[in-house]
């Protein structure tokens, strides 16, 4: 009934089960059976993710990206492996070239064992991708921003090109959040996210989501009670938890993100900020006519390369060194030496990313502190 995503985020998906505003843990593995289920995925258990914890938690994520049904996983990684074999099993994907390592590393190592073939494309190119498509392939791949030079793919033409080529279009809505875009909403089929960055927003879970219509949800959640990948009842409290502050904070991180690229963007010992929110990013008009914000991850390029960059590691003193992203805390990382040292560096000069590359995932402390720390730092 309400149609503004900060008050879906507070009341869609309640129960208030014998009248309790907050949601219980309901911690039991098993269920008392009424005799009539209808199937085995009816069967009331933790790991078939029907506990009145997942199915509130799936009502509150469906509504917050506008879609028929979503599922919660294990992690953000069982979200995605779980999704595509559900989708593209023994046939073949075309995936966006520059991923998250995790993923990017499923696609080019167990995927093929597990039958999935894949190709890579440049998103930013479509006129490339056709060239790759074979009889057999059933999905393409993308995320909305990439990890950590924050591109923005061409969204419009995926959805188009998977439309018209009947593809599955997945995309990794994580970097984004569903505040500042809404795949499902543009004509994507799911919608993924490692809930353990903005959806939970707190770093202390891991947990994944998938977002899209029913019957295609219903297809990932047959295979996901079958792989085990389920999200325990706690910890969907805590992601359910979470969820209700998520407008709040997603804006705080986006104006501070802002505020932090546009300092940074005028340091002498700076040579680089990559943010899709500052005029000088190639992609910002695009960023600009999808996105409602910016985000809370950029990156930026010190002068004087990996040991200037790890000099400013040592003198953060509010931001935090550590990977992962998308909590209240600002994290910064260098993905040379983190999310990306499985890649060799030839590979990682091939898509642009600096040994002295700093990736920070802005938190919501106040803006002025945060400047101050990365000013006394550079
Ligand atoms: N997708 C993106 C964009 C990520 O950054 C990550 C983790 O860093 C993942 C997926 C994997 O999520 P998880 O660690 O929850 O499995």
């Amino acid at each position: 009934m309400a149609n503004e995503i900060e008050t879906r985020l507070i009341h869609d998906g309640e129960p208030r089960t014998e009248g309790a505003v907050g949601i219980p843990i309901f911690q039991s593995s098993t269920f008392l059976t009424r005799g009539d289920e209808a199937s085995y995925d009816a069967i009331r258990y933790i790991r078939l993710n029907n506990t009145p914890n997942h199915v509130a938690l799936h009502a509150k994520l469906a509504s917050i990206e506008g879609a028929e049904a979503a599922l919660v996983t294990a992690s953000g990684m069982a979200a995605i492996t779980t999704s595509l074999l559900a989708v593209a099993g023994g046939g073949h994907v075309l995936a966006q070239k520059v991923l998250y390592g995790g993923t990017h590393d499923f696609f080019t190592g167990e995927a093929r064992k597990l039958g999935i073939e894949v190709d890579f494309i440049d998103a930013d190119d479509p006129s490339t991708w056709s060239a790759k498509l074979r009889p057999e392939t059933k999905a393409i791949y993308v995320e909305t921003m990439s990890n950590p030079l924050l591109d923005v793919a061409d969204h419009d033409a995926v959805v188009r090109f998977a439309r018209e080529h009947r593809l599955v279009s997945l995309i990794d809505n994580t970097f984004a959040s569903p505040i500042n875009f809404r795949p499902i909403e543009h004509g994507y089929d799911l919608s993924l996210h490692s809930a353990t960055k903005y959806l939970n927003g707190h770093d202390d879970i891991v947990a994944g989501v998938v977002i899209g219509s029913r019957d295609r949800v219903h297809d990932v959640l047959h295979l996901l009670n079958h792989l085990g990948g389920t999200l325990d009842p706690h910890a969907c409290f805590l992601l359910h938890r979470g969820l209700k502050t998520l407008a709040l904070r997603v804006r705080q991180q986006n104006a501070n993100a802002l505020a932090l690229a546009r300092f940074l963007a005028t340091h002498p010992a700076v040579k680089q900020v990559n943010y899709p929110g500052l005029e000088s990013h190639p992609r910002h008009a695009r960023a600009r006519e999808l996105f409602a914000g910016f985000g809370g991850m950029l990156s930026f390029e010190v002068d004087g390369g990996a040991a200037a960059a790890e000099r400013f590691l040592s003198r953060i003193r509010i931001a935090l060194r550590a990977p992962s992203l998308g909590g209240v805390e600002t994290l910064v990382s260098r993905p040379a030496a983190m999310s990306h040292i499985g890649m060799t560096e030839k590979d990682r000069a091939a898509i642009g990313l600096s040994d002295a590359l700093l990736r920070v995932s802005v938190g919501i402390e106040h803006e002025r502190d945060l400047i101050d720390d990365f000013a006394q730092a550079l």
